[in-house]
């Protein structure tokens, strides 16, 4: 069975790439799984530059295996599109996510139901054995809340709705998270153009 190595260091999105990629027929592995570590310099200027740089450093430490690498974030319209691909790094890396959300709240506070559009966008990028690279990227439409809800997920979910639930991707299942998420919709795009390479 061939393997899949995925570039994060990230519990919660490697936990949605297990189960979205658990029908691929190849072992899925964490960097830390595969004994990599190494310090990616995320410099690009878009999610899908940033996927290709992390998967591409990766891969640089292993010849047989496919590598994979996901770039994602939260735009907010009324934000002018931050976080975006400043998410993970945005009001401090260490901040805990109830401060970030909390923060972004006050921000938001006041403004309107229709001004208050964001998307999770994610980027993913594999790089093949013999140096070839594939690039998907997806989105989730949604809006941001008036107040955090939810425990499941990570990062933004709790204070992320979407129209079709009425809810925060925090109070989905993660099999519903995936059925509609930005990572969920990149990974099975990919899943595709990994199985017509054969
Ligand atoms: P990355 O690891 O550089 O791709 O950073 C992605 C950051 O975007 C995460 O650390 C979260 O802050 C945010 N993010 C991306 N996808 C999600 C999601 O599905 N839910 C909540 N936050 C997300």
């Amino acid at each position: 069975m061939g393997r899949i190595i995925f570039a994060t260091g990230n519990e919660g999105k490697m936990r949605e790439i297990r189960e979205i990629m658990a029908d691929a027929g190849m072992e899925i592995l964490s960097m830390r799984d595969a004994g990599i570590t190494v310090n990616l310099v995320e410099d690009g200027s878009t999610f899908e530059e940033n996927a290709v740089i992390k998967a591409k450093g990766v891969a640089a430490f292993t010849k047989e295996d496919i590598v994979l690498a996901d770039d994602s974030g939260l735009e907010i319209d009324y934000l002018n599109g931050e976080p975006g691909i400043y998410s993970a790094r945005y009001l401090g890396e260490d901040t805990p996510y109830e401060v970030k959300n909390q923060i972004i709240l006050e921000r938001m506070s006041g403004v309107p139901g229709e001004k208050r559009g964001a998307r999770f966008v994610c980027a993913i990028a594999a790089v093949l054995p013999d140096g070839q690279v594939l690039v998907t990227r997806e989105t989730i439409e949604g809006y941001i809340g008036e107040r955090p809800a939810g425990k499941n997920g990570f990062g933004y979910d709790p204070i992320f709705y979407v129209e079709e639930y009425g809810c925060s991707t925090a109070e989905l299942t993660d099999e519903q998270k995936n059925a509609i998420s930005h990572r969920g919709k990149a990974l099975r795009a990919m899943k595709e153009k990994l199985s017509s390479k054969g």
